[in-house]
Parts: C-alpha cells; sequence; structure tokens
C-alpha cells in the first residue's frame, strides 16, 4: 500500500510509513475479509453470581426482606463491603451469628480470586491476576502517584474489538464482566492499600512524574487524564463531601490511604459492555455505603470509538472524564488500527468527543500511541490540531503514549525526538498535549500488555 496521500506529507515525507499488521498471531477476519468485531458476548457466555455491588441499597434492601431479614442488615453488610473492604463473616461481630453466613453468601460471594501479584516500580505499582468465578482471567493494574492513587481497571474478560497492536484483543471477548466484578477490583486494591501493601513511588519516580508533565501547559501530574491535568477532581472530591481524594486527608504528605482515580484501560471495550460499566460507575460515586464516594471526576472512561455509546454516555449527565483511543487523524491509516473504524471514521468519533465535551462541560482526553514510522509523522500532528481546532479551542487535550514495545517488531515506540517533536508541533498549533507516563511496562502491566494468561 502506498502511502497515505496528504499534502502535508511534503513536510517529512522522507519519512518511510510501516502498515499495521498482526504479528505473531493471526487476526480473525469475517466474511467480508475484515477484521473481525465482537460487540456483544456470547449467548452462552453465563454471568457470575448476584452480589451486592449489582445492587442499589434499595435493591439491596429488598433483597434482605425477601429472605426474611430485616433491610438494615443490607446496611450493615454494606458498611463491611464499601468501608471496611471485607467479606469476611467472621470481622462482621454487629451481624447475628446464626444469619452471617447466610447473608455473606447471598450478598458477597467471592467474585475476583487473586492468582498472582507482580510489583513494580519499588513497590509503588502493582498488577493482579485474578480469576473469575469460570475460571475467565482479568487484571488490574494499581499505581501509586505523589498525590492520587489509580486503579486501571479491566471491564470484559478480553475484548471483541481486534485492534492488531493491543495484546488483550488477541483472543476475542469471551464474555462482560458484571458491575460488582468491575467494583471489586477497586474494593481488593483497598484492601491492600489498607493494608500497606502499597509503597510509596520514590524521589526518582515523582521527579520523572514532574518531566513529563512539563511537556504539557497545564498539567500537574504526567498520566492520564484532563480531570487530574486541571485539578477538579481533588476541589470536587471536598465540596461534596465525598471521600474522594482529599477528603480522607489524601492530599498531605503520606498521600492517599485509596484508590482516587480510576482508569477503564485495563481489558476491555468499556462501552462496548455499557449498562455494567455505567452500573459499576454509580457504586463508585455513590456515597459509602451505597457505593464508594468517589469523584466522578477522576474515573476516566476510554474507548476505541463507539460513536452511539459516546453520545449515550455524555448524556447521562455525570462529570466522567472522557477518553478516545484515536490513535490516528486519517481513516487510511486508523482503518488498519482499529477496526472498529469501519462502523465509525474518525472524523465521527472525532464528532461525538466534541459532543461529550458540549454536553458536559468537561475537557476530554485524545489517546495517541506513538509506534514509530507508523503514525508519528509530523503531518499527522498537524491533520490532527487541524481536526480538533476546526471544532473549536480548549476542549481537548492530546495524550500521547509511547507505544508499549515488543522490540524488533513493527509495533515498536517513536524515538524520544520524534516524540518531542510530535508534541511540540502540537503545541505550537495551540492543542494542549502531555506526553504520558506508561507506569509497569516491566511486568506487562502497561497499555495493551494485559492478556492475562497464567504462565
Ligand atoms: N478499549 C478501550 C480501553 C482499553 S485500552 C480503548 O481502546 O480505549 C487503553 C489504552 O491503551 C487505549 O488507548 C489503547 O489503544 C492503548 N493501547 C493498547 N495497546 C497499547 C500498546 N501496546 N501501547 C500503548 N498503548 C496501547
Amino acid at each position: 500500500m502506498s502511502a497515505p496521500k496528504n499534502p502535508r506529507q511534503s513536510t517529512d515525507a522522507s519519512r518511510p510509513q510501516v502498515r499495521p499488521k498482526a504479528e505473531g498471531w493471526e487476526q480473525p477476519v469475517d466474511a467480508e475479509g475484515r477484521p473481525k468485531l465482537q460487540f456483544a458476548q456470547s449467548k452462552q457466555a453465563k454471568q457470575p453470581p448476584q452480589h451486592l455491588a449489582d445492587l442499589t441499597m434499595e435493591e439491596r434492601v429488598a433483597k434482605a426482606q425477601e429472605m426474611g431479614l430485616p433491610g438494615f442488615r443490607a446496611k450493615q453488610l454494606s458498611v463491611h463491603y464499601f468501608r471496611h473492604y471485607t467479606a469476611d463473616p467472621e470481622q462482621m461481630t454487629d451481624l447475628p451469628a446464626e444469619t452471617r453466613e447466610q447473608l455473606v453468601s447471598e450478598f458477597l460471594p467471592p467474585l475476583l480470586t487473586e492468582v498472582r501479584r507482580l510489583t513494580t516500580d519499588d513497590g509503588a505499582t502493582i498488577k493482579f491476576l485474578w480469576r473469575l468465578f469460570d475460571g475467565a482471567m482479568v487484571e488490574s493494574v494499581l499505581m501509586r502517584y505523589k498525590n492520587r492513587i489509580t486503579l486501571c481497571v479491566s471491564s470484559q474478560c478480553g475484548c471483541g474489538m481486534n485492534c492488531p497492536f493491543c495484546a488483550t484483543g488477541q483472543n476475542g471477548l469471551t464474555r462482560n464482566m458484571s458491575a460488582a466484578e468491575i467494583v471489586d477490583q477497586i474494593v481488593q486494591a483497598n484492601r491492600a492499600i489498607a493494608a500497606g501493601e502499597l509503597d510509596a513511588p520514590t524521589a526518582a519516580e515523582v521527579a520523572e512524574e514532574a518531566d513529563h508533565a512539563g511537556l504539557g501547559e497545564e498539567t500537574a501530574f504526567a498520566d492520564e487524564t484532563a480531570s487530574e491535568a486541571d485539578g477538579y477532581s481533588e476541589i470536587s472530591a471536598v465540596k461534596q463531601g465525598q471521600a474522594g481524594a482529599s477528603s480522607d486527608g489524601s492530599t498531605s504528605a503520606t498521600g492517599p490511604q485509596r484508590v482516587s482515580n480510576i482508569v477503564f484501560m485495563g481489558m476491555g471495550e468499556p462501552l462496548a459492555n455499557y449498562k455494567r460499566v455505567m452500573n459499576a460507575v454509580h457504586r463508585m460515586v455513590g456515597p459509602a455505603p451505597e457505593g464508594l464516594g468517589m469523584s466522578a471526576r477522576g474515573i476516566t472512561i476510554s474507548t476505541v470509538g463507539l460513536v452511539p455509546a459516546i453520545r449515550k454516555l455524555a448524556d447521562e449527565n455525570l462529570p466522567i472524564t472522557f477518553a478516545l483511543s484515536l490513535h490516528a487523524p486519517d481513516d487510511e491509516l486508523r482503518d488498519d488500527m482499529i477496526p472498529v473504524n469501519s462502523r465509525w471514521k474518525a472524523d465521527e468519533a472525532i464528532d461525538a468527543a466534541r459532543y461529550y465535551y458540549e454536553t458536559t462541560g468537561r475537557r476530554v482526553s485524545i489517546e495517541y500511541a506513538l509506534i514509530k514510522d507508523m503514525n508519528d509523522h509530523l503531518w499527522r500532528a498537524e491533520l490532527l490540531a487541524e481536526k480538533l481546532n476546526a471544532r473549536g479551542r480548549g476542549w481537548v487535550h492530546v495524550n500521547p503514549i509511547p507505544l508499549n514495545p515488543t522490540p524488533g517488531s513493527i509495533w515498536t515506540s517513536s524515538e524520544p525526538e520524534v516524540m518531542q517533536a510530535f508534541v511540540n508541533r502540537l503545541e505550537e498549533l495551540g492543542v494542549p498535549t502531555t506526553l504520558r507516563d506508561t507506569r509497569g511496562k516491566e511486568i506487562d502491566g502497561a497499555c495493551g500488555q494485559l492478556a492475562a494468561a497464567e504462565d
């Protein structure tokens, strides 16, 4: 295939154009020979047993009453789970001994069993591998930064979006995760933090974060989200009196004591599991003990670009942070990098992101994994800026991410000076841009490396 025909190509026409292709695995195709997309789980897929975190408080109370128990038992159990992160009947001494086991088995069936844990960044990053009730495996990655703790959660077992550069999609979609399976990743992470198992980042890591942030204009910290970048999350947590980033004393020198930020950037396409993901989000933001009392601004939903679902999310009226995995501004390349581009083109996805901003007032993020000689050409930075600026100013922030590399593959991270030039060009054209830090590379815990194989 020839290089994309774009007038801007002239600015760096000498650079080669590497084309996307699956390496080391066969990308499944549909009847027309296009990369296969799975928007729904198979009819045979089973969901785990119902759990307290699948239900609103009202529904929990009704369920306790159906069991012939007073409704307030549901509330007591909720306190154990959402405030003390426990599902152990032994610790529930406020519940009558004779109904404790029954309550726990009805409301708190075990959902995630820890199989393995890998630690890196001197203990400030932990990757958890979980086994679910049916043997499916998923991962979450917990990262402590100076002033926040971020958990990268999975929303599906596998993924049906079939992006050739992402490890998660290589085995297709097994099934959707339930709301409670999504939430339990946070509760278990909070339990580990409370037990002192997540260390503080070293001075060097903090300095490196600050360094990355220096590339962007307004960013205090260098990883994922505009909400973190604009500093809203902590303010809103205080205002709402929620136990978000600061109300538990978390911005003190010791840092937060529980997960303050969620990124839906683990395994799965969250908007392909819309109902359960939204139910999980309601548990995250619901005040304790209905939920975890987190700030919606600290929650980032990232999508390949399921346009109708993006618009629906915008209309939810929740100040969640939204991120679009664009990775290429031109359809010629994006068609091959992101198979769902066959349904919704780059411009439609950007329009939907703009709609998200208009509807919620929340600045959106564009994710852009920088891949050597594939999508890192300056003309693409220019085309991206042009497309974003055509839709207004101040509504969007670009987060380039160095691709998590497999050396020698066509999927290799751009050279540092190429990344810098890409970032600079966007900045010069008035687009706020922050090169994102990729925690957890050494343990395959970084974006696109989550494949959940048990060795
Ligand atoms: N399905 C969602 C969320 C999961 S992936 C989405 O696509 O947005 C989270 C981010 O990691 C996405 O932007 C994804 O494109 C990116 N990613 C996938 N593989 C990667 C890799 N090898 N290196 C860097 N980022 C990668």
